[in-house]
This record gives C-alpha cells, sequence and structure tokens, in this order.
C-alpha cells in the first residue's frame, strides 16, 4: 500500500508498505544526557537568531532543562581529551550538525553505553557510523528538508560565480586594480550550456528548478531513484547514466549523500571522463571529491573550476589544498546554516525529541536508521523510505 506524507518542507515521500515508523523506547524520560556538539560563535552568538552554535544550543537548552535533563554544548570535538570524547560515554542523545560535525565513529559508539539516539541538526547524516549504530539499535534522525532551499540557492550563487569568473573580478576591485580583459577572458552565460546533478533528491531538484529559468542546453540527473515522468517534464530533465552525466555536461552539481558508494566517487578516472572545461559545484559532501585528484585536474585545466563549501574532515586545516588550489569558489560549510535554515532544523530537532520522549513514531522522512536498519532509501537502495519530490515543494 502506497502512503502519501506531505514533509515539513512540502515534499512529498512515498513510503512503500513502511511499517517501521514506531516509537523508539525512551529508556529514561527523563535525566537524560543530551550532548550537543555545535559549532563556536562568540560575539556572533549576540544574535539569538544563530540557533545552531554551542553558545545558543539550538534554542533548546531551557525546555530541556525544565524536564530533567541535562544539557551539554561544546564545539571541543576532536582528539582523545575533548569534550565530545569525555561525554560521549554517558550521552543518551548526541545531537550534532554538518557544519561543525561531531563525529560519531564506531570507537565512540563502543564506548557510548547510554546513546540511543543520534540527531542531525540539518541535512546529511554521514557523521555517524550507520553500520556501528544499527549494531547498537541506536536511532539515527535529521530533520529532512531543513535546509534544502537554503543549499540549492547556494548552489546557483556558486555556478554563477565559477561561470562568470565572479571571484578574480572582486578579488581585482578590493586591489584597486582595473583589468577588464583578465576577467573576461574566462567568463561565459550559463544559457545554453549542458548541466546535470549528480542525485536529484530534495536539493538536486531544486537547483533544476531554479537552473530552468537560466535556459540551459540540456538539464540532466543521474540517480538511482529516478524521479516522475511529471516531474522531469516540470523542469526539462533527462535521466542519464553518471557516465553520460559526466561526459555530455560543461557543469556538475553534486547533489548525493555520502554513502560508502559515493565515497571518493569523483577521483581520477571519473574526472578524467569529464568534459574538458567542466565546472564542478559540491555542497553535498567534501569526500565525495577525492582531494588530490581534483587538485590535479584543476591545475591541469581540465576542471575550469570548482565551488562548494563543503570538506573532509570540517573544519578544514588551514592547509587544504583546496584553499590554494586556482579558480575555485569555496566557502566554509555556510550554505544550509541560513538563519532561515536555522529555524527549521532547530525546530525539526524539537519535533523530533518531543516525539522520542512522547513514545510517538517520527515523521519518516527524518528516520535514517530505525530498529538496527538503514531505512532511508537516500543512504540505502534497499532502503525501505523512498524519496520523491513533489512539484509544490520549491
Ligand atoms: P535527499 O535524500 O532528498 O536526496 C538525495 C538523493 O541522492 C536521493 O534521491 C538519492 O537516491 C540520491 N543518491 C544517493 N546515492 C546516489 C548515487 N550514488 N548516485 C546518484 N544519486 C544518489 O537529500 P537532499 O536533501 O537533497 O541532500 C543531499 C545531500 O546534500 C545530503 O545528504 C547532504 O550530504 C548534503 N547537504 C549539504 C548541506 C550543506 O549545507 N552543504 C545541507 C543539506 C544537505
Amino acid at each position: 500500500m502506497l502512503r502519501t506524507i506531505f514533509s515539513q518542507s512540502s515534499r512529498v515521500i512515498t513510503q512503500s508498505a513502511f511499517t517501521g515508523a514506531r516509537a523508539l523506547s525512551a529508556s529514561a524520560v527523563s535525566r537524560d544526557k543530551v550532548l550537543m556538539v555545535l559549532y563556536e560563535a562568540g560575539e556572533a552568538a549576540k544574535e539569538q537568531r544563530l540557533l545552531g552554535c554551542k553558545e545558543n544550543a539550538l534554542g533548546l537548552r531551557g525546555w530541556l532543562e525544565s524536564q530533567g535533563h541535562t544539557v551539554v554544548a561544546t564545539s571541543d570535538k576532536e582528539g582523545p581529551n575533548s569534550e565530545f570524547e569525555k561525554h560521549i560515554e554517558d550521552a543518551h542523545v548526541v545531537i550534532t550538525t554538518p557544519f561543525h560535525p561531531g563525529y560519531v565513529t564506531a570507537d565512540r559508539i563502543a564506548k557510548a553505553k547510554n546513546l540511543k539516539l543520534c540527531i542531525t541538526a540539518g541535512v546529511g547524516s554521514d557523521h555517524v557510523d550507520l553500520d556501528a549504530a544499527n549494531t547498537k539499535n541506536i536511532g539515527v534522525y535529521e530533520v529532512t528538508g531543513s535546509n534544502v532551499t537554503s543549499v540549492a540557492e547556494h548552489v546557483v550563487m556558486a555556478i554563477l560565480c565559477l561561470v562568470r569568473n565572479f571571484v578574480p573580478a572582486h578579488e581585482m576591485i578590493k586591489k584597486g586594480e582595473w583589468k577588464v580583459a583578465d576577467v573576461a577572458k574566462a567568463s561565459f552565460d550559463v544559457e545554453g550550456k549542458v548541466i546535470g546533478t549528480v542525485g536529484c533528491g530534495r536539493i538536486g531538484y531544486r537547483v533544476l528548478q531554479r537552473l530552468q529559468p537560466f535556459e540551459p542546453k540540456e538539464l540532466l540527473y543521474s540517480d538511482y531513484q529516478p524521479i516522475s515522468k511529471e516531474l522531469e517534464d516540470a523542469v526539462g530533465v533527462r535521466h542519464v547514466s553518471l557516465e553520460e552525466l559526466v561526459a555530455k555536461c560543461d557543469i556538475i552539481t553534486i547533489n548525493a549523500p555520502l554513502t560508502p558508494e559515493t565515497r571518493g566517487l569523483f577521483n581520477k578516472e571519473l574526472l578524467a571522463k569529464c568534459k574538458k572545461g567542466v565546472y564542478i559545484v559540491n555542497t553535498a559532501r567534501g569526500a565525495i571529491v577525492d582531494t588530490q585528484a581534483l587538485v590535479d585536474a584543476v591545475e591541469s585545466g581540465h576542471v575550469a573550476g570548482y565551488a562548494g563549501d563543503v570538506w573532509f574532515p570540517q573544519p578544514a586545516s588551514r592547509y587544504h589544498p583546496w584553499r590554494i588550489m586556482p579558480r575555485h569558489a569555496m566557502t566554509p560549510h555556510v550554505s544550509g546554516t541560513t538563519l532561515d535554515a536555522q529555524t527549521r532544523y532547530a525546530n525539526g530537532v524539537k519535533d523530533i525529541l518531543t516525539r522520542y520522549y512522547a513514545k510517538e513514531p517520527q515523521q519518516p522522512q527524518n528516520i535514517i536508521c530505525e530498529g538496527g536498519a538503514i531505512l532511508s532509501r537516500a543512504y540505502s537502495k534497499t532502503g525501505k523510505i523512498e524519496t520523491k519530490v513533489s512539484d509544490s515543494g520549491a
């Protein structure tokens, strides 16, 4: 039986015979230790809408403490003596963001004797070792759809920055220079180009919707969950293999989760199969692209430019080679953490916690792992919760 559920972001998820949305048994209804790993904001934390920082603790500290829980919010997450390492041993719930991810590795899961719940304040749960979480029946949830529009807007911005050669033009102005030819010699229109997305879920589809008015020559996508013909026609996109996509595209945007299949997907071999002069925008995860292979491809000119906001690990080392490679438009991981998005993912985390403590089923679209299995089809081809994109989702 098919069931249609409208998600928080007006996206539609079609769920095939899904029976797994049962309530998790909350072993301790009160007095849980809730560990939040969030970026440090310092002075910026005075902006109360900056909910996703350690200081503002997603706006949930008072609410959780009023129910008897202990809240530990830290940005100190690396190494054996970090606060994260210390507190995960007896934490019941870990909440983190992809922007400053607390990596919930198999080693950490092994020593986390109380851990029942990992929540991503945002989208993308690759910072959790999902197989290890499943061995201990730890629920893994994210706030699906919470920042997909924010990211899609960033992708379009990044494409324009690369194709129009914006970054050198801007830097030139700040340096007091005026060399029109130096910018114009590598500046093109988006109109008339072939553009493809690897992954056509919530973000990928929104990127296509936003690119269609630029009148590209063709829009392509590769995904093992093809969207409906109706949705394809609505944006004028064609489903192709990854090989065809990379061979044909002038501009590639990567919008798939980081999984064993996508880790290192854009390696030396795949980059070599890309059209010469391709622009690549990756706001999905840094580890989908091989660090050195990309540097080599950009330096040789095979890749005309690279942009995005995702790195591995995060924060990126100050010596990360992508910081200094030619023709890039990289930023820190910010695309999905606009103030608008922060409100949505903070509310979403509260909804997940409310359901957990009330022993109510989670919203299916938010479930990555539950009952010892990966249920999200975006993370596993055998996952039960299928992802579909609705026309009304933009
Ligand atoms: P989604 O689940 O709606 O869509 C992901 C799509 O990728 C699915 O359709 C899935 O079938 C497809 N996919 C999975 N493996 C694939 C593969 N090997 N090849 C092609 N397609 C594949 O997720 P979304 O909301 O669109 O987000 C996508 C990813 O973007 C997230 O998993 C996350 O890593 C990243 N993200 C980044 C930010 C940011 O701030 N930079 C914010 C949100 C999400």
